[in-house]
């Protein structure tokens, strides 16, 4: 809209806030807002720094495959006017032929944090209870509470290892969904196969066990890594395994995702509550080269789990505690008030996300980006604490 055509201001702003307030329904009124971490252009602004380094959203420093960007590119030669297949016929064939499942029990979603808000929206009904993790991703909290869902959130041990029985009881504890970040964001740590497999045989059929993959292509790697999905194809029971493209493939900025699961009447439930054309155009065309790209995929993740390591052990050598990490970020104990000391990285042009969960309020999350970028962040931490 332009200047000219905006519409009158209402003449009493306070009392239509008011009203607006009044109209929420009551899961809305407490719901916290998701944390996007700081904009470096403002932080470059704010601070006259030169060049900001954005550690703050586990993206690939490495980017998008060539050969996406070129799919992308030939896209936008042949004119964008139509709307998107709203199914993602090709990437949906494309994956199915890689992970060797039919392509109707593959959903796409606008970024896999579509499909689980699409989760949500479908299955929790207020009172409901969903058990996840802490420390926790945003949206494995947000969400839930959205749809009146009650949230309950197993701990990590104090040396970050999995409390197992703490696992078992709370999944016991007939929840409607159960969401495993594995590996876990922010903390990076895994569970291990004995560990999923004991919690999968203790949940309850009569729940949706929802495995959160979004790192996969790094945790891989790690021999202690479980094929959640291996594990699960020999289980009848509901399950949804999710993966994305805006991690190892780089196509953050695109926003495409997709879920495994157990039954096609699952992914027919979700098709009903998701908007039609959920996936643009771009994404779907990028998607499907990035994928045939594998050597992109392999040399990035390569190149990231090496800086990982490297990061985290001269990260120790300075004193500081830093969770094992299968994923391509880390979580760092500064033993001081993480706002404190992020508000001072951002003076030095570095963003990484405080943690502010009870427990956590001394912890950082940062992700692995260029070495030479990395080696910013070392020193500027290591300066501040
Ligand atoms: C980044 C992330 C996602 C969301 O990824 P998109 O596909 O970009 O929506 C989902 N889950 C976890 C745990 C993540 O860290």
């Amino acid at each position: 809209m332009t200047q000219q055509h905006r519409p009158p201001a209402p003449p009493h702003p306070a009392l239509h806030s008011i009203t607006v307030t009044k109209l929420l329904r009551d899961e809305i009124h407490g719901l916290p807002a998701y944390d996007p971490g700081a904009d470096p252009e403002a932080v470059a602004a704010m601070y006259g720094v030169g060049e900001v380094i954005k550690l703050s959203n586990n993206e690939n420093p490495y980017g998008i495959s060539p050969a996406a960007a070129l799919a992308v590119q030939q896209l936008l030669g042949q004119g964008l006017g139509q709307y998107p297949d709203p199914v993602g016929t090709h990437l949906r064939t494309a994956l199915a032929r890689r992970l060797d499942l039919a392509s109707d029990r593959i959903l796409l979603g606008n970024g896999s944090e579509n499909i689980l808000e699409l989760l949500c929206q479908t299955f929790v009904a207020p009172g409901d209870t969903v058990v996840t993790q802490t420390p926790c991703f945003g949206l494995h909290e947000i969400f839930p509470m959205m749809m009146g869902g009650h949230v309950h959130k197993v701990n990590l041990t104090p040396s970050f290892g999995i409390d197992m029985p703490a696992w078992l009881d709370s999944v016991a504890t007939a929840p409607k969904l159960v969401i495993i970040g594995n590996p876990s964001n922010p903390s990076g740590t895994i569970l291990n196969r004995n560990q999923l497999q004991a919690i999968v045989d203790r949940t309850p059929e009569e729940c949706v066990l929802v495995i959160d993959e979004a790192y996969y292509e790094y945790a891989r790697h790690d021999p202690a890594y479980p094929d959640a999905f291996a594990l699960l194809q020999s289980r009848d029971r509901p399950w949804i395994v999710l993966r994305t493209f805006s991690k190892a493939y780089g196509l953050a900025g695109l926003r495409v995702g997709y879920a495994m699961a157990s039954h096609v009447n699952l992914i027919d439930a979700l098709h009903r509550v998701r908007t039609p054309y959920n996936v643009n155009q771009l994404a779907q065309a990028a998607a499907i080269a990035a994928l045939d790209d594998t050597a992109h995929v392999q040399h990035t993740v390569g190149a990231t789990i090496s800086e990982r390591d490297r990061v985290r052990q001269a990260l120790i050598e300075r004193g500081f505690r830093v969770a094992p990490s299968a994923a391509n970020f880390l979580f760092i104990d500064t033993g001081r008030t993480a706002l404190d000391v992020t508000n001072e990285l951002l003076r030095r042009g570095v963003i990484v996300k405080p943690w502010r969960e009870r427990g956590y309020e001394t912890f950082i999350r940062a992700s692995m980006g260029l070495p030479g970028h990395n080696d910013r962040f070392v020193d500027a931490l290591t300066q501040i604490c």
